[in-house]
């Protein structure tokens, strides 16, 4: 199976590599690898974050792995040049549309949550986001008014299709866990998100066995700090899920932390770290490269059919926690080389 190795900005290279060396000692040669230029990296050296060798390389591979992408130097490029690019391209271009993402507090790091223990130990979650529509990619534009001032417009717009896809995921990832799902939307305000309930409601009659409720996104973000643990499964929108991820995950302890899976429709999938390319940490050995180790992991599972290799490196991270190894966004000292090697260590 070919995996596209795509390290991209800042951190990413050096949390990849603890990545590689978790995967070379549970898969070893069943996976091969071909690295592609994606973000900063790529423009410096080809002038584009997202070159078509790269594309390429996404195409034929079996699953990716990423890093991220982000790179000061590249601020005051046009929109198209820049870094983030590469990712919302990649998204686009390979249709990978379910962004899912699994918030769950290590027991080990009870005291990294910005929740209280008690509250924080429920968390057991994932976040299904759609990440092809809503205003990302509605028609966008700042135009004069008839006032004659300048208007800013970014169009919100969700087809049933995208909607009942997004659904359909929602529905099987609780099926696979503890049967509840949660819909999140604004229905009382937009059209976008009634669309979204009539839509979710319909595919609804064919997951009997699924506990469904429709939450509005404002009262969801509330009750993801009052009580985490009442959700199982949420499923929302790409605006909604990015903002309430990032939520989710700093109640579960740190953003070094959490990983992501990208999926398409035959669980073709990008598999990434929630946080970014972390600038004013690279190059210094202090990311926590457990996100990215995690994010192995899941791409075992979602897109390689390995579940057991990933239920052991799930294993081997939380008792690379429980020997104590921190890196300094969990309040310690070691360095991402000493977090891979407590990850080896426990493998
Ligand atoms: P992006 O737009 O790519 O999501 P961002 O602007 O949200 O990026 P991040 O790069 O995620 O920002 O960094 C946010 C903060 O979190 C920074 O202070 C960074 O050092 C810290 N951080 C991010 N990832 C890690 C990590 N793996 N380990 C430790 N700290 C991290
Ligand atoms: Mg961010």
């Amino acid at each position: 199976m070919l995996i596209a190795l795509l390290p991209g900005d800042g951190i990413g290279p050096e949390v990849i590599a603890q990545a590689r060396r978790v995967l070379d000692v549970v898969v070893g040669d069943r996976l091969t690898y071909e690295e592609g230029l994606v973000g900063g990296a790529a423009y410096k050296a080809v002038g584009h974050p997202l070159p078509e060798a790269t594309m390429e390389i996404a195409r034929r591979a079996d699953a990716l792995l990423f890093g991220a992408v982000g790179d000061p130097d590249c601020d005051a490029l046009e929109r198209r040049l820049r870094p983030e690019q590469a990712i919302l391209g990649l998204r686009a271009g390979l249709s990978l549309f379910a962004n899912l993402r699994p918030a769950k507090l290590f027991p080990e790091l009870a005291d990294a949550s910005a929740l209280r223990p008690e509250v924080a130990s429920a968390i057991d979650l994932v976040i299904v986001r759609e990440t092809n529509g809503d205003v990302y990619f509605g028609e966008k534009g700042i135009r004069t008014n008839a006032a004659g001032r300048r208007e800013g417009y970014d169009i919100m717009c969700y087809d049933e299709d995208e909607v009942s896809r997004i659904a359909r995921v929602g529905f099987e990832t609780a099926r696979a866990r503890r049967g509840k799902l949660c819909s999140v939307d604004k229905a009382n305000v937009l059209e976008t998100s009634q669309l979204w309930r009539d839509v979710v409601i319909e595919v609804s009659a064919d997951y009997p066995d699924v506990q469904l409720s429709h939450m509005y996104v404002d009262n969801a973000a509330m009750q993801l700090v009052r009580n985490p643990g009442q959700f199982d499964v949420i499923v929302t929108g790409n605006l909604f899920g990015d903002i309430l991820s990032d939520q989710a995950s700093m109640c579960a302890g740190s953003i070094g932390m959490l990983p992501s899976a990208t999926l398409d429709a035959n669980n073709k999938g990008l598999y990434e770290p929630i946080h970014g390319s972390a600038p004013d940490i690279a190059g210094q050995g202090k990311a926590n490269p457990l996100a990215t180790i995690l994010s192995a992991a899941m791409m075992l599972r979602y897109s390689l059919g390995l579940p057991a290799e990933a239920d052991r490196i799930e294993a081997a991270v939380a008792k690379a926690l429980a020997g104590g190894v921190r890196s300094p966004d969990l309040g310690g000292t070691h360095t991402t080389a000493q977090l891979g090697d407590a990850v080896l260590a426990a493998l």
